[in-house]
Order: structure tokens, then sequence, then C-alpha cells
């Protein structure tokens, strides 16, 4: 019998990409991923332990109103102005979909969150990175890319740099297309425009339970924008991107234990202070940081972060930054914890 022919041709975009894996060495202490090291909402907790198998038989609702509901409380803005996907990465996915014809360019400061490159690419969009080495934002080279759409991530992912509100709104006023600004680690900056969507209807406000909440395992994000954006950015998410048990335990969280978040959000700055002392202290130069993570230059990253997860710690490697050269990006995590790094840094480096 003849088998059908088996070859087959992937798009000749995904080339250009690999699949997304951990790049760091496998260590018991994860400080690679930015997630809150400082315990999970008591109230997410709660719900997910009152999970019903009953509840697990049907599909979530599509659109979650009642996660979307309790967010507009927690921010301030109307429920039809909020999308919920798996994650944030899946609404920045779904929204360069949605605006971008293919072949269109995505402009944003470079180095910046490295999904806004692979979604660019699996959406057969163009990647148009611009420099920017944390400092003022190059808001004239993110204007002249000629992108149809533009991302910038505050604070800004690997660096931890806040982008000034002036620079934002620069963008926002002169470029003509949907500017998404990812906030992905805004509660640790306190800063935020996520005020401005009612007013600014190109601007799409990216959040997610994964880091200041402490969820990241739920897998629960959400863009803020005006109600005719977060429309299209709903169809090419497709229903049910959040799971029962994300949407409930998202909801309680962040209905119920905000200030218990904000507690977690002080020990964090608290730690980067800390951790930031005390590498100084140690001769490196960390980047100044607005999240709950330092960049940390070194003269090799990943013999680096090899040495460092012998000693039990995992990193993120970053190589050839651009204006920053090689550096690990260290989440922090509790104070007893950070003189440990610090040290192992100082002998890994
Ligand atoms: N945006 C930024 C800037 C991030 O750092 C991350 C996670 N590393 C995300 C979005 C994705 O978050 P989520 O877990 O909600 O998909």
């Amino acid at each position: 019998m003849s088998m059908p022919n088996a070859s087959f041709v992937p798009r000749a975009a995904l080339s250009a990409i690999v699949p997304v894996v951990a790049d760091s060495p496998p260590a018991p202490l994860h400080l690679a991923d930015n997630t809150n090291l400082f315990g999970v909402p008591p109230a997410a907790l709660r719900e997910l332990s009152a999970l019903d198998p009953a509840d697990l038989v049907h599909y979530p609702s599509s659109s979650g109103p009642e996660l979307r509901e309790a967010i507009a409380g927690y921010l301030d803005v109307s429920p039809n102005e909020i999308v919920l996907g798996c994650g944030a990465d899946d609404v920045i996915n779904c929204a360069f979909r949605a605006f971008c014809e293919p072949g269109e360019g995505i402009a944003y400061p470079d180095p910046t969150f490295m999904m806004a490159r692979y979604f660019a690419i699996t959406n057969n969009l163009r990647p148009l990175p611009v420099p920017y080495a944390g400092g003022a934002l190059d808001t004239d080279g993110l204007l002249a890319a000629r992108a149809a759409m533009l991302y910038v991530c505050a604070p800004n992912n690997p660096t931890g740099s806040q982008p000034h509100p002036a620079e934002l709104h620069l963008l926002l006023e002169r470029f003509g297309g949907p500017v998404i600004i990812d906030e992905a680690y805004a509660e640790f900056s306190g800063e935020s425009i996520v005020n401005l969507v009612a007013e600014q209807p190109r601007l799409i406000v990216v959040r997610t339970f994964s880091k200041a909440f402490g969820l990241a395992g739920l897998r629960v994000g959400y863009a803020v924008a005006s109600p005719a954006l977060v429309r299209e950015i709903e169809k090419t998410r497709g229903p049910f991107a959040v799971s029962t048990a994300a949407l409930r335990a998202a909801r309680a969280a962040v209905t119920e234990d905000v200030d218990w978040v904000h507690a977690r959000v002080r020990d964090a700055i608290e730690a980067r202070t800390e951790l930031v002392r005390l590498l100084t202290e140690r001769g490196f130069a960390p980047v100044p940081s607005r999240a709950n993570f330092v960049l940390v230059p070194v003269a090799n990253a990943r013999r680096t972060a090899e040495r460092l997860a012998a000693s039990g710690i995992a990193v993120r490697i970053l190589v050839a930054l651009p204006g920053i050269g090689d550096a690990v990006r260290i989440t922090v995590a509790p104070i007893p914890l950070m003189r440990q790094v610090a040290d192992a840094l100082r002998d890994a480096a």
C-alpha cells in the first residue's frame, strides 16, 4: 500500500526562530523568570482547592465577564475595555495578528521582551528593533521605523528601565497605529498609563497575573484598550483561552488580595534594593531597575550562568545586548537569599 507523501514545508519565516525553551541551566533556586518568589495570594489558593469536579466538565465562559469585572475594579476602567488571554503572551500575540497585515513591521526598543520579535515572526510580520540601552527611549527611531504597530515594555524586560511617561505620550500622539505598552511589571514600578485608555483609542496596555500576583502557573494575562480594539483582539484570540481554575483564582486574588499583593511588592522592592547594594559592593554595575529583577552586565553570560547553576542558582542569560553587552538577569527573591546570590555571582563572573 502506498503511503501519502509525508514531507511538509514549514513557513519560511519560522526558520528565523527557535522554539522557546528555558535557556538557563536548571538549578534549585530559580531566578530566571521574574515570577513572584514571595508567595501566592491566599484567596487564589482557596479557590483552587474549592474546585469541584463538576466545574471542570464544562468549558469556561468565553470572555470571562466576572474576572473582567474584578480587574475593572482594580484598575478603575470599564469591563468592556478588557480582554483576557492565556497569559500576557497570548494577548500580545493576538494583538499583533489583529492589527497588522502579513509583511508589515512591528517596532520595539531593543533589548526588550524577547517574545515581541518571536510573535512578529510567527505572525509573518517584520521585527523592527530600535536600539535602547536604558535611559531615554529613542522615540524618533521608533517613529521612523515605518512600523504598523509599536511595542514598548514599561518597565522594560530585561533592563528594568522605566520609560518616561512623556516619551510614551509622545509615541501615542505621533504614531498613527496601535501602540502596545506592556506593563507586565507595573505593580513593581507603581507607574501605569492605563488611565489613558479612555482617551487614547490606539493604546493597548498589557498586564498579567504572572508577576506581582504570583500566578504564572495559571496563565492569565489581559489587555486594556478601547472596546473597539478589545473586540478585534478577542477575534484573533478565539474562545475559552483562560481555564475555569485560572478565572476563579485570578478573580479572587484581584478582588480580595490586592493589599496582600502590594505588601509582597514592597518586600520585593526592599530585596531588590539590598541585591543592588550587595552587587555594587562586589564591583558589579547593575542596571537601575524598577521591576522585580536586576540586569547585571558580565564578561561572559553563558559561562557565568553555568557556574551559578553549579552553585544551585538559575539566572537568565543575555548575550551581546545592544549598548550593554553580555548580562545575566536575576529575579529578586527574599532578602536572606540575596547575599547568597551576590556572593555566588562574585565567584562566577
Ligand atoms: N511581558 C513581559 C514584559 C514579560 O516579561 C512576560 C513574562 N516573562 C510576559 C509579558 C508574559 O507574561 P505571561 O506569563 O502573562 O504570559
